[in-house]
């Protein structure tokens, strides 16, 4: 299978690596949208949020509780966004689930 995340995560395609875990990389965006724009990527390949399985709940809750302690470790102490963007209407262009967040900047709502 072609995955561009995958391969990052095999470190096949090089990457900007601000965490790694045994279930989890965390990269810096290749085109930031705000100073600060990180990827929370699992290893395991879920498509997307829609892929997810009760058996990932474990996965999903270390994602979630990682959120804070990866912002925090960025100062991003003013506060920041989480974004998963699912499918195409969503925005999705990599088929492998990743949450984004960016912070250092004024976000804004609605989103474009
Ligand atoms: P999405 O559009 O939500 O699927 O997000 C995919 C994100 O991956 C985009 O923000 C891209 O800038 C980012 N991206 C694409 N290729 C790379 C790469 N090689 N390294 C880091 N980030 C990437
Ligand atoms: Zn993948």
């Amino acid at each position: 299978m072609d995955c561009l995340f995958c391969s990052i995560i095999k470190k096949e395609i090089p990457s900007d690596i601000i965490y790694e875990d045994d279930q989890v990389i965390a990269i810096k965006d290749i085109n930031p949208q705000a100073p600060v724009h990180f990827l929370i990527i699992p290893k395991k390949h879920i498509k997307s949020l829609n892929e997810i399985e009760d058996t990932d709940l474990e996965l999903v809750s270390h994602i979630v509780k990682l959120i804070p302690e990866l912002a925090r470790e960025n100062k991003l102490n003013e506060g920041y966004r989480v974004v998963n963007n699912c499918g195409e209407l969503g925005g999705q262009t990599v088929d492998h689930i990743h949450f984004h967040v960016l912070g250092k900047r004024q976000m804004l709502w609605p989103p474009g």
